[in-house]
């Protein structure tokens, strides 16, 4: 099942299971787990303003990665690259994920600057990228445009059972 999150009142971001499944198979869940991310590669729709991530990079051997902290090196930009050449143009990038340790994600202060470093300086088509951070228990999505501060998303529809008390909005 695809997670759906809402973007603004006329747009939706929608993660295929497949990227979602290729996320959490990297939650930190063992102690020794270390952080893990990549880039978001998918699709603009067309006959709506939705947004869709088909498919996300995983660790490549030139990241640093520790328990809390995680280097994404240049080659994700080339792996999106890569199937943005293969998929003939049609596969963008979206964003940058990665893992924390923990139940429930917040964004630090480097995750921060790293997203507005990438909102000012990536070549992206569109407004905006999306900062989705997979923790133990839950995935959040932040989304940033070169106009407006970072903003969580809200998810509009959940797949796995939430635990209780968490005050996730529905619509
Ligand atoms: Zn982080």
């Amino acid at each position: 099942m695809n997670f759906v999150y809402r973007v603004t009142p006329t747009q939706r971001l929608i993660i295929v299971e497949h990227a979602i499944k290729q996320m959490q198979a990297f939650a930190q869940h063992r102690r020794w787990d270390r952080e893990a991310g990549g880039v978001l590669m998918g699709r603009h729709l067309l006959d709506s303003q939705d947004i869709v991530v088909d498919e996300v990079s995983t660790p490549q051997d030139t990241d640093h990665r520790g328990r809390c902290n995680f280097f994404r090196s240049y080659k994700h930009q080339q792996v999106a690259h890569q199937r943005w050449l293969h998929e003939h143009s049609t596969s963008a990038y979206l964003g940058l994920w990665h893992t924390h340790p923990g139940l429930d994600p917040t964004p630090s202060s480097v995750d921060r600057r790293d997203w507005e470093n990438a909102v000012a300086n990536d070549v992206y088509e569109g407004s905006r990228l999306f900062f989705p951070i997979v923790g133990t228990e839950c995935i959040r999505v932040w989304t940033k445009t070169r106009r407006d501060a970072i903003k969580e998303l809200v998810e509009v529809r959940r797949v796995h059972r939430q635990p209780a008390g968490k005050g996730e909005a529905q619509e």
